[in-house]
C-alpha cells in the first residue's frame, strides 16, 4: 500500500462522461488518496475552457460591458454536469454567490479561481470523497508570494486526519485570506505541492496525452512517446514550452524524490512517462529526449569595440534591464557583440527606454533589435558525450532553409537553444524532430 496523488487536467474533467472516467481510475486504484482537479476545459477543439470564460466575463465587467451571457454559459456547464451525474453538489447557490461577488467588484484571482472549486465541490459529491479547499492550506504572502516551507506544513496537518480527499488545484490564499492563484496551468503545481507534503510515493499527472512526447504533437505528427525522463531534462522543456507539465510543478516533487508519471485518462492502461532523477531512458540511437519552444522573444545585441577591455560592461547592461523590471532568458556573447534575449511580454512598452538607457550608458557602436524570435531546445541528457551533436542540429536546419540567429548551448551541455524568426518556428522544430528521432 502507498500513497498516490493524483491531478486531473481540464480535459479529463470537461464533463460528466471524463468525469465518470476519473472516478473508475481512482476507484481502481486504491493508492489514489489525493485528487487535484482542474476546471472543466475544452471537451471538443472549439470548445472554451471555463477558466477562459471566467477571465471574459472580467475582461467585460472592467470595461463595462454586459457579461450576463458569458456567466450564463459557465452556470449551464455546471448544472448540466450535475444533473448528468445525477447530484447535487448545490451548484445553483454556489454559482448565485461568485455572480453577486463579481458584480460587487471581486478580485481576478477569485473569480477565475472558481472554475477549480465548483468543480472540486462536484466532483467530490460524485466520488463520495471529502472536500478541502486550498485556501485554508496553499498559502501566499501578502505581496503574492508562494510560501512553499508553509504551505507544505499546512497541508500535511490539514490532510493528516484525511484519508481521501478532493482538492481543487491552481489557487490559494495569501495571508490576509484573500484568494490567490499560481499562473495559468497551475493546477500541476498544486498536486505536486499536496504529493510532497503527503509523502506521496507517486504523482500522477492525469491529461490527454499517453505521456511526454519527443516534440510538441501540434506541430509534429505522432511524436514518439518517451518511457522516462529526468526532472533536469523535463524541467528545461517545461520552462521553454512543452506545456505538458507546468514547469514549476517539477520542484516540489523532485526535492521530495517523488516520480512523476504523466497518464492519459483516455487510456488509462497506457504506462505514459514517468519522470524521476535518472536520465531519460531512450530507444537505441535517439539521443535527445525531447524538443520544446516558444515564439514571441526579443534579442537586443549590442556591438561595441571597446567591449573587451571594460569592466562592469554586463553588470550595466543587466542593471538597465533590472531597473526596469525585465527579466533575461539568454546572454549570448561574442568578441565584440553581447545579446540579451527577454520575453516579449516583460518587455512591452519599455523597448524604447531601455534602448535609450544603453545608448547612454553603455556607448555602444550600434545595436540591433529582433523583435520576431522564437527559441527552440533541443535536450538530451546524453547530447554532452556524443560528438557531433550540433553540426547535425545545424545541418538540419540549414537543410530546411531555417536562418538561425542565436546560438546558446547551456553549461549542463544538456541543451542547445537556437534563435529561429517566429515564421519558421514550426519549420524549424520538424527540421530538427527528423534530423534526431525519426
Ligand atoms: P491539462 O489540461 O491536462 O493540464 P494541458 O493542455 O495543459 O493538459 O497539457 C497537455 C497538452 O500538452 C497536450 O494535449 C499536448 O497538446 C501539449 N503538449 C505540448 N508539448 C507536449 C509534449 N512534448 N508532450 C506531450 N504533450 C505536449
Ligand atoms: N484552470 C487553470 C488554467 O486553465 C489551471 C489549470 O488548468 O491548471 O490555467
Ligand atoms: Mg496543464
Amino acid at each position: 500500500m502507498g500513497i498516490k496523488v493524483a491531478k486531473f487536467g481540464g480535459s479529463s474533467v470537461a464533463d460528466a462522461i471524463q468525469i465518470g472516467k476519473i472516478k473508475e481510475i481512482t476507484e481502481n486504484d486504491k493508492d489514489i488518496k489525493y485528487v487535484v482537479v482542474s476546471a472543466p476545459g475544452k471537451r471538443f477543439d472549439e470548445d472554451t475552457k471555463v477558466t477562459d470564460l471566467l477571465y471574459l466575463c472580467l475582461s467585460h465587467r472592467d470595461h463595462k460591458l454586459p457579461y450576463e451571457q458569458v456567466f450564463q454559459a459557465i452556470c449551464e456547464r455546471y448544472i448540466h454536469m450535475e444533473q448528468e451525474l445525477g447530484i447535487d453538489a448545490g451548484m445553483a447557490r454556489e454559482l448565485a454567490e461568485i455572480q453577486k461577488q463579481l458584480e460587487q467588484g471581486a478580485s481576478t484571482d477569485y473569480v477565475v479561481s472558481r472554475g477549480e472549486y465548483l468543480n472540486g465541490k462536484i466532483i467530490a459529491k460524485y466520488m463520495g470523497m471529502e472536500f478541502k479547499d486550498p485556501a485554508d492550506f496553499v498559502k501566499f504572502s501578502d505581496k503574492g508570494k508562494f510560501l512553499e516551507e508553509e504551505t507544505n506544513e499546512e497541508i500535511a496537518r490539514a490532510l493528516k486526519d484525511c484519508e481521501k480527499a478532493v482538492i481543487p488545484g491552481f489557487y490559494g490564499s495569501r495571508e490576509d485570506g484573500s484568494i490567490k492563484t499560481f499562473s495559468r496551468g497551475g493546477s500541476d503545481i498544486t498536486g505536486s505541492i499536496v504529493a510532497r507534503a503527503v509523502e506521496a510515493d507517486v504523482y500522477e499527472n492525469w491529461t490527454d496525452v499517453s505521456g511526454f512526447l519527443v516534440a510538441d504533437p501540434r506541430i509534429v505528427d505522432n511524436p514518439r512517446p518517451i518511457s522516462s525522463i529526468s526532472y533536469k531534462e523535463l524541467r528545461e522543456l517545461a520552462y521553454m514550452g512543452a506545456s505538458v507539465l507546468h514547469e514549476e510543478a517539477i520542484y516540489p516533487a523532485r526535492v521530495a524524490g517523488i516520480p512523476i508519471n504523466i497518464r492519459n485518462t483516455n487510456r488509462p492502461d497506457d504506462p505514459g512517462t514517468m519522470i524521476t532523477s535518472e536520465p531519460a531512458d531512450l530507444p537505441e540511437g535517439q539521443i535527445i529526449s525531447g524538443i520544446a519552444g516558444s515564439k514571441d522573444f526579443t534579442s537586443i545585441t549590442i556591438y561595441s569595440s571597446h567591449m573587451i577591455g571594460q569592466k562592469g560592461f554586463i553588470r550595466r547592461m543587466a542593471g538597465i534591464l533590472e531597473d526596469n523590471d525585465v527579466t533575461i532568458e539568454h546572454i549570448p556573447s561574442g568578441i565584440d557583440t553581447v545579446s540579451v534575449i527577454v520575453n516579449n511580454s516583460v518587455i512591452d512598452g519599455k523597448l524604447d527606454d531601455i534602448l535609450d538607457e544603453f545608448e547612454r550608458q553603455l556607448k555602444p557602436d550600434s545595436l540591433d533589435v529582433q523583435t520576431d524570435l522564437a527559441l527552440i531546445a533541443t535536450v538530451g541528457a546524453g547530447m554532452a558525450s556524443r560528438k557531433g551533436t550540433s553540426a547535425r542540429l545545424f545541418t538540419a536546419l540549414a537543410e530546411a532553409d531555417v536562418n538561425i540567429k542565436m546560438i546558446d548551448q547551456g553549461a549542463s551541455e544538456m541543451n542547445i537553444i537556437v534563435g529561429v524568426r517566429s515564421d519558421d518556428f514550426e519549420k524549424a522544430i520538424r527540421a530538427i524532430y527528423k534530423a534526431f528521432v525519426s
